[in-house]
């Protein structure tokens, strides 16, 4: 194994995830002096670059996630950060006081601090056309894409609270709304179930799911199949609304820091997970509302509080040399 752990791959911090989390942390700590290296699986930008239009990141009218991403991976490593992308984890060490991370060419890193920002996905579908139209008609967040079906006609799939909740919401912006779901009930609180049915723009069919997503350019049309009798049928819509279910990509911290029954992160406030150290920040912790603005937040919040732990750490090793 080449194993190449010698003082240039040691740092103050190491971010895992380049999602707005992982950069907005990179950024207040390199500005903070702090030697910082992110170390993220796939594209720097994380789910911000899926999204062809951000409107709701404030400052900014309108900016696709990609660019966005590239100005807070600039701004980072204008501050010194070094990134290091489209790289696996191989083992990852969080107990004690230096934390070591092992790539999977073998190369280690260690660090005094840690803060993990894997982010995460949404459930998909697993259907024929659902890759070629994420972003085309298809979306997994209301809040983010809800203005962009305004006075159109959407289909939101799911039968749990966020699926229920989300379709009210997404009447404001649609004129009509149609619930598929799987079972012949809903998997919701009474209150979420009794709006949504309440209702005058939203419609359902039940024990249905989708099976395919058709179009040219952009979604036009979906194949909903009737669970008992297999039958499909075409219904044309402008866009899909997917709520069935959200899995943080925390996968490879399973037994190595707190995760809660759905492998969301446990967080305090300042963002820090009960090892020292360690913090966490963005769509990965555990959380109700996921966005780019609270990743950033959260980020913010975990940088400053790693800041002030490798502070006192360092005044603590100073106080411990003799004069
Ligand atoms: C299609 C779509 C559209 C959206 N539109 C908007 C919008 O308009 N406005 C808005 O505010 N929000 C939007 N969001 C939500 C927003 O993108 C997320 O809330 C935000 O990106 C979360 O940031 P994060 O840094 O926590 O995680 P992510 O963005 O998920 O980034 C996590 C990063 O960590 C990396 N990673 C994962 N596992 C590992 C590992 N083991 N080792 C190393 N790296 C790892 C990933 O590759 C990724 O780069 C949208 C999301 C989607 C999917």
């Amino acid at each position: 194994m080449l194993n190449s752990m010698n003082s240039n791959n040691h740092y103050d911090a190491i971010v895992i995830g380049a999602g707005p989390a992982g950069l907005t942390a990179g950024i207040y700590l390199s500005r903070a002096r702090l030697r910082t290296l992110i170390i993220n699986e796939g594209t720097v930008g994380g789910q911000m670059v899926l999204t062809h239009e951000i409107a709701n990141y404030p400052g900014v009218e309108s900016i696709s996630g990609y660019q966005l991403s590239n100005i807070m991976k600039k701004q980072a490593k204008t501050f010194g950060c070094d990134i290091k992308s489209n790289i696996s984890i191989q083992n990852i060490e969080l107990e004690g006081e230096l934390k070591r991370v092992t790539l999977q060419d073998g190369i280690i890193y260690t660090a005094n601090s840690i803060i993990l920002t894997p982010g995460g996905r949404s459930r998909t579908l697993n259907v024929p056309g659902e890759g070629k139209f994420k972003g085309k008609g298809i979306s997994y967040c209301a809040t983010c894409d809800g203005d962009f079906f305004t006075d159109k006609e959407i289909v939101v799939v799911g039968g749990g609270n966020s699926a229920l909740e989300e379709a009210v919401s997404l009447t404001k912006y649609a004129s009509k709304v149609t619930i598929v779901h799987q079972f012949d009930h809903f998997q919701a609180f009474e209150h979420a179930i009794e709006e949504a049915r309440n209702h005058p723009k939203i419609n359902f069919i039940m024990e249905a799911t989708l099976s395919a997503f058709r179009g040219n350019e952009n979604l036009e049309s979906v194949d909903i199949k009737n669970i008992k009798s297999g039958e499909i049928s075409t219904f044309k819509t402008d866009g899909v609304f997917i709520f069935i279910g959200y899995i943080p990509n925390t996968e490879f911290l399973k037994g190595k820091v707190e995760l809660n029954q759905w492998g969301e992160i446990v967080v305090k406030a300042d963002m820090s997970t009960k090892l020292e150290g360690v913090y966490a920040a963005g769509d990965s912790t555990a959380k109700r509302f996921r966005q780019v603005t609270t990743a950033v937040g959260d980020g913010t919040v975990a940088a400053l509080a790693a800041s002030n732990y490798l502070h006192e750490m360092k005044s603590k090793l100073k106080n411990l040399i003799p004069a």
